[in-house]
Parts: C-alpha cells; sequence; structure tokens
C-alpha cells in the first residue's frame, strides 16, 4: 500500500528523498517543479513483479499519469511495457526506447494516422490495440491491409460494473464510453472474417481508477473470464492474452486501498493455474497511479500570507495549472512542510495558487501552523500520478521543470518552459 511520505522522509528536520533535500531542489531549479523518487516508482513495480510471478505477464506502465521520457525509460528498464492513450504517447514511448512489443494502445477515439503509426512503430509494429468499438475495428482493419500488415486486437469489454470510484474515473458502466458489452463482443467474434486486417488475439479491461475495494475488479474479471469462454466456442483462433487494466488506488489521506500482494492474489485466482479457466492466458496489467502517484511531489514557496479572521489564506506560487487534480475532482493531496515546524498555535488555513479562478486551491481548511509564511517551502503531496501530465499554461504561465532523484543524485527531466515557449507556434496576424 503505497502512503504519501512513503517515498519522502523527513532528514534533519527537512523533508528529503534519495538522499537529496527538498530545499537542495528548489535552489536548483526554483519553484513550483516537480520532484520524483527513482525509488517510489521501482518499489510498486517489483511488487507487481513479485505478485504476479509464476505467471506470463506483463506490466504495462499507463504513461498518461506520468509520460516524461526519462519515467518511460526508468519504468521500460525494470521491465515494464507502456500502455498508451495518444500517438503523443507512442512517440514518448519511441524516445524512451521503450520495446514496440510491450506496448499497448487504448483510447475510445484513435485515428487513423495514430494507427498507421503504431502498426508500423520499429519492426513489428505494437503488441496490441486495445479496440473500444466496431466502427473503430473496421477502420483498423482497413488501415492495417493497406499497409499489409496485421493487427493484433484486444476487444475492451465493458462488463456494466460499477467501480464505486470518483464518477468521473468510473469507466466500466454500460452509459460510459467506454467499451463494448458482451453482446457487441460476441457478434463481433461470430463475424470475425469479416474484419481481414485484425487478428483478435485478447480481451482487454478498465473499470476505472483509484479504486479503493477490489470487489468490483472481482466482479469484472469473472464476467470477463466468462466472456473468454464463451468466445472459445466461436472463435477460430482462441483468445491469448487478457489485459486487466489499471485503477488500483493508493492512499491520498486515509483511504485504506487493497494491497498489491490482495490484487496480484486476485489476478491469479481468476486467471492463474487454479483458475476455473481450462487454459493459460498471457496476462497485462496497466497500473498507473498505483505506481507514480506517491512517487512525485509538487514543491511550491509560499508568496504571501494573508491574515483573515476565520481562516488565512497561503498564496503559494504553484497553481491548478501545475496540478489541476483538486480543482478538478476536488482531490485531496496532503501539504506539508519542507522545514518541519516546531509545535506551536494552528490555523484553519486554506492553501491557494495565484490563478483567478476560486478552483484554484490545493488544500481547503487545513490546521497548518501559523509560523508558516512566506518564503517557505511546501510539499503537495501524491502529485506523481496525473500532475505533471495534466498540466497546463492557463493564466499564460511557463509549466514547471521535472526533477528526478535517483541514488542521491538530482537529474532535471524537464526545463522550466520560458515565456518563449509559451507562444511557440503564434504569430501576430
Ligand atoms: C487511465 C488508464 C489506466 C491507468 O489507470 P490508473 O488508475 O492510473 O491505474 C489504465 N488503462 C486505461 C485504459 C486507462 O485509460
Amino acid at each position: 500500500m503505497s502512503t504519501p511520505l512513503e517515498f519522502f522522509e523527513y532528514k534533519k528536520g527537512i523533508l528529503s528523498t534519495g538522499g537529496v533535500s527538498l530545499d537542495h531542489v528548489a535552489d536548483h531549479v526554483g519553484t513550483p517543479c516537480y520532484v520524483y523518487s527513482a525509488e517510489g516508482f521501482l518499489k510498486p513495480l517489483q511488487e507487481l513483479k513479485k505478485g504476479l510471478k509464476g505467471l506470463d505477464s506483463l506490466i504495462c506502465f499507463a504513461a498518461k499519469s506520468c509520460s516524461n521520457i526519462a519515467i518511460l525509460d526508468l519504468v521500460a528498464k525494470a521491465g515494464a511495457g507502456v500502455d498508451l492513450v495518444s500517438g503523443g504517447e507512442l512517440f514518448r514511448a519511441g524516445l524512451a526506447g521503450v520495446s514496440p512489443q510491450k506496448i499497448v494502445f487504448s483510447g475510445v477515439g484513435k485515428t487513423p494516422g495514430e494507427m498507421a503509426t503504431a502498426l508500423e512503430f520499429g519492426e513489428a509494429g505494437i503488441f496490441a490495440f486495445n479496440v473500444e468499438s466496431v466502427s473503430e475495428l473496421a477502420t483498423l482493419s482497413t488501415i492495417a491491409e493497406e499497409l499489409g500488415r496485421t493487427a493484433t486486437v484486444a476487444l475492451r469489454f465493458n462488463p456494466d460494473v460499477n467501480a464505486k470510484t470518483h464518477p468521473a474515473v468510473s469507466t466500466g458502466l454500460k452509459k460510459h464510453k467506454f467499451g463494448m458489452s458482451r453482446a457487441e463482443i460476441l457478434k463481433i467474434a461470430e463475424g470475425i472474417e469479416s474484419f481481414p486486417g485484425i487478428a483478435l488475439a485478447g480481451i482487454s479491461l478498465h473499470i476505472g481508477s483509484q479504486l479503493l475495494s477490489l470487489a468490483p475488479l472481482k466482479d469484472a474479471f469473472i464476467l470477463t473470464r466468462e466472456l473468454i469462454e464463451e468466445l472459445d466456442t466461436i472463435l477460430p483462433d482462441l483468445i491469448r492474452f487478457v489485459d486487466l487494466g489499471g485503477g488500483l488506488g493508493i492512499t491520498y489521506s486515509k483511504e485504506k486501498p487493497p494491497t498489491i500482494a490482495q490484487y496480484c492474489a486476485l489476478i491469479a485466482k481468476q486467471f492463474g493455474p487454479k483458475s476455473p479457466l481450462k487454459r493459460r492466458l498471457k496476462i497485462l496489467i496497466e497500473p498507473g497511479r498505483l505506481i507514480s502517484g506517491n512517487a512525485g511531489v509538487l514543491l511550491t514557496e509560499v508568496l504571501y500570507r494573508k491574515v483573515r479572521k476565520d481562516k488565512d489564506f497561503l498564496v503559494v506560487d504553484a497553481a491548478m495549472n501545475d496540478l489541476l487534480r483538486p480543482a478538478l475532482y476536488g482531490s485531496h493531496h496532503e501539504a506539508v512542510p519542507v522545514f518541519a515546524m516546531p509545535k506551536g498555535p494552528r490555523k484553519k488555513t486554506d492553501i491557494v495558487g495565484p490563478v483567478c479562478e476560486t478552483s484554484d486551491c490545493f488544500a481547503a481548511e487545513r490546521p497548518l501552523p501559523k509560523a508558516l509564511n512566506q518564503g517557505d517551502l511546501v510539499a503537495i503531496l501524491s502529485a506523481g500520478a496525473y500532475g505533471f501530465s495534466m498540466s497546463g499554461n492557463y493564466n499564460s504561465r511557463p509549466r514547471a521543470p521535472e526533477v528526478l532523484i535517483r541514488e542521491g543524485k538530482i537529474r532535471v527531466i524537464r526545463d522550466r518552459e520560458s515565456y518563449e515557449d509559451l507562444v511557440k507556434g503564434e504569430r501576430l496576424e
């Protein structure tokens, strides 16, 4: 179970990671900035590998959660593949040297151009496309034929299971845009010869994100297993792999998500040697947040304390353009001072950014030390997933740099954007 301070700790009173104190990072690249712990990515990956030992498995890191090429390189070198959702992410995977045969391409709206690039990526193209509709399948088939290739495909199954997570990141209900119903998939299988450019080899699944219970996953896995059993009676060439998606939750505050060991045990039970399924399949998973979430923090400096009667505001130099989750989903992130504060009076405080939106608030009504003031550093925790990767330039704010800490060394893996970067491609008239 990954927790906000698992990879960041106070050493001699200063928040540090991998032997480097965060004030040192702030001196080096300024604030706001994203700070990642290499160990933070590698530990959950290793735990997953351990949990899936003995199964024919592939862990595909969901690139959209944290897509810097140095991060993709880090997880690839640790043996992982990548789950992509766009041509841009495929380009990143290429720069990071991810093995094409460890790449799966998900998403409801792949363009013909993205399909062609992925089919020709590397020598043999990517491992598989997770296809989400009949019309997408037809388009992919046509493009593959035109290129003289065969597209390896998993059909994304929407099991109509309630993931019981935030509605914005729940994806496995009938009303959601994602995947296909059992009936739609069976119909495709019955007419699979009408898609000559396609090799139907898998079933994929992803019911949502930040899941805090295994129960919906279990329901979805059982329905998937039953669907594969039905497909076995229809398809000339049997399904070879199942992609169980990502979604396992992490601790942002006090949540108690299932452990990686429990998650892997569920996978083994449904698809491993003791599964009711008579034959063995290759098993893919697509964890994002589980790997990146608690591996990163957003480091920011207090610009002003605005004192009010009932609650104060700490205005910091990071904003919603840097970390969108609180504004977008009302997400909770712990916020801690980089220099541990001696016990003293506290006051209800909002930590807010400079952007002209009331939703530009990282932490609402937290009891924070009154001593925290102008010039102090604050770390917004659990910001590794959907942090930088969701950041933007609203209010014409250059995006923050990203820094990776590994074995006591600071590596700037992305520079702070300049004002010139902000206007790149714009022209007068
Ligand atoms: C976003 C996404 C993931 C990763 O989700 P996490 O909750 O970060 O693990 C995996 N698979 C697909 C298809 C996704 O869209």
